[in-house]
């Protein structure tokens, strides 16, 4: 009937809650069949499977970590035993573990790096494998895949007391630029969603009282703090054929966050 995203499937890393949540929400309102992975809320899974589903989409929630190997391997035959294949993979699990450097444990480090690097990297291999096995579906897409990673305004701000953070975002920034180099021949389309800020449980601390919220609207020109409406929206918009000529790019959402604020009243 038209959807836009009509008979994809569609894997949201993470989306339980926050962006992944808003992500799914919106790839199932566009049509696709939408798998729901969880590490750790089932219930939060569940009621975005059931919010898809009572809305007329299909949805189910797949358990597992993307920084493991296997359960990465374990999420990609779950999906295609259900709906056979893949066409959209979003890369949306992340983590935060602030730390200042000299008090930044190793395990803070590599535990950052892995979810929001290495799981990125073994979701878009299994992916990329069966894009490449399946090829083009006539009348479906005209990629044989997409593949969207949700980075951060933080893949080109520094962030003082969260570098492992930084360090995984900035690294998520050419991972996606040589993947979208490597595998345009094949027909997959490869891009990047930069938010700023967005009012989720991750940053609830930048926002969950006034002076807080005013001292991060500071940061924002537009003078709004986002909601995952507003990066759902660009990555249906990405995911679909509307935006086929676009490939390596990385959309900045973040309310002119990445237009150096501190000198938007002219001085200097
Ligand atoms: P969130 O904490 O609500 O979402 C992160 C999700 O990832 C959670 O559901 C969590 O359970 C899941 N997750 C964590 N580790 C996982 C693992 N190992 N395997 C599978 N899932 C795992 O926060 P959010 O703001 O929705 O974050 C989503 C993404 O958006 C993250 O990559 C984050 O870095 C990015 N981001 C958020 C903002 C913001 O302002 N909220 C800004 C820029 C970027």
């Amino acid at each position: 009937n038209g959807k836009i995203l009509e008979n994809q499937v569609v894997l949201v890393t993470g989306s339980s809650s926050g962006i992944g949540a808003g992500i799914a929400l919106g790839m199932g309102k566009a049509g696709a069949k939408v798998v729901v992975n969880y590490r750790s809320s089932p219930e939060g899974a569940k009621k975005v499977v059931d919010e898809i589903t009572s809305q007329g989409g299909e949805a189910i929630a797949i358990q597992g970590d993307v920084s493991q190997e296997e359960d990465v391997q374990k999420i990609f035959s779950q999906l295609c035993e259900q709906f056979g294949t893949i066409d959209i993979l979003i890369n949306n699990a992340g983590i935060q573990q602030d730390a200042n450097l000299v008090d930044m444990t190793l395990a803070q480090w590599q535990k950052v790096i892995d979810v929001n690097l290495t799981g990125p990297f073994l979701c878009t291999r299994e992916a990329v494998k069966e894009f490449m096995r399946r090829g083009i579906v006539e009348g479906r897409s005209r990629a044989a895949g997409k593949i969207i990673f949700i980075s951060s305004v933080h893949e080109v701000i520094p962030w003082a007391g969260h570098s492992n953070y930084a360090a995984s975002k900035g690294g998520i920034k050419l991972f996606m630029q040589s993947i979208a180099q490597e595998v345009a021949r094949h027909k997959i389309r490869v891009n990047g969603i930069a938010p700023g800020a967005i009012k989720t449980p991750i940053n609830e601390d930048a926002w969950d009282t006034p002076e807080d919220e005013a001292a991060l609207l500071k940061l924002i020109p537009y003078k709004r703090i986002g909601v995952p409406e507003d990066i759902a929206k660009v990555a249906v918009w990405l995911a679909s054929d509307e935006s086929d000529y676009v490939h390596g790019e990385t959309i900045f959402v973040d309310g002119g966050m990445t237009l150096y604020p501190g000198f938007a009243d002219g001085q200097g």
